[in-house]
């Protein structure tokens, strides 16, 4: 049984439903034996989002931290760390650094939900909605929306200021029965690869996010093939289910066990004060 859940958002986060106590109370219930609250970190000053934000405010940081502290204390059944989802554009390796540089973080994940300086002035946020995805879709075709996706999510890995990488496949998430491209494609292939590359090059770990399962995509992030592609290469996993409400805490688990099974995978990572702990599936 999967014993660990390392994305978690609480009501910290703008698009988050449930307050801490709760998504605890329920991880405990659901026999979790460490969670990791990722909620989103605020960007650097004077970036936005375009469609809608999803970040703690700034002034929300401190009572973030000292409530995940506080609930570390009151439940000794469960270990609880603190942890982060933050995003990245380009440059942001430059910011990221001042940002997190007095927090005593468990762990850290990087995710790329924008594409920066594209469509608007402040990027496109191409996994917000359909909508939006597909607004965007209207001045730049697929592949070239998947191919930039895929160059940020590299300056991501290569900036070396994450633990781990947030759903790597994440610009499939609208790609309901490949509609907008196909992954078997040749170039598409390419890209994810170039990715786990990096990924093996700079020792960071790769995260399995069961969200993908409830999405329009219906599949994990990243999907079996990457999985496997990942295994051959020995890049490490951890698991989360990103889940925005207390309920959903391991929605999509007994699914993701099933394939890590299949695939070969027989430990996952847990990160403490940033180094890594194993963990038996
Ligand atoms: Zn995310
Ligand atoms: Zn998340």
């Amino acid at each position: 049984m999967i014993q660990i859940n390392n994305h978690i958002h609480t009501n910290f986060s703008k698009d988050g439903k449930s307050p801490m106590q709760k998504v605890i109370a329920e991880a405990k219930k659901a026999g979790l034996k460490i969670i990791t609250i990722t909620d989103h970190f605020p960007l650097p000053q004077g970036f936005t989002y375009q469609a809608g934000d999803s970040y703690m405010a700034r002034e929300q940081l401190n009572e973030y931290i000292q409530l995940i502290l506080v609930e570390k204390e009151r439940n000794k059944r469960i270990d609880i760390r603190l942890g982060a989802e933050i995003d990245f554009r380009p440059g942001f390796e430059k910011l990221i650094p001042a940002q997190i540089k007095d927090i005593n973080f468990d762990y850290i994940i990087g995710g790329v939900h924008t594409i920066a300086g594209w469509n608007t002035k402040a990027g496109w946020d191409f996994d917000y909605s359909k909508e939006v995805w597909e607004k965007g879709l209207e001045k730049i075709n697929a592949k070239k929306a998947y191919k930039e996706y895929y160059n940020q999510l590299r300056q991501l890995i290569s900036s070396k200021l994450f633990d781990a990488v947030a759903h790597l496949d994440i610009i499939k998430k609208f790609n309901t029965d490949s509609k907008y491209f196909d992954e078997n494609e040749e170039d598409y292939r390419k890209e994810v690869m170039e990715c786990l590359d990096l990924i093996e090059k700079n020792g960071i770990i790769l995260e399995i996010n069961t969200s993908g399962l409830f999405r329009p995509c219906r599949a994990l992030f990243p999907s079996e093939w990457v999985l496997k592609e990942a295994l051959n290469r020995k890049i490490e996993i951890t698991i989360g289910s990103d889940c925005h409400k207390a309920g959903d805490i391991v929605r999509g688990f007994d699914y993701a066990e099933k394939v890590l099974k299949k695939i070969g995978y027989k430990r996952l990572v847990a990160f403490k004060k940033r180094k890594k702990e194993y963990v038996v599936v």
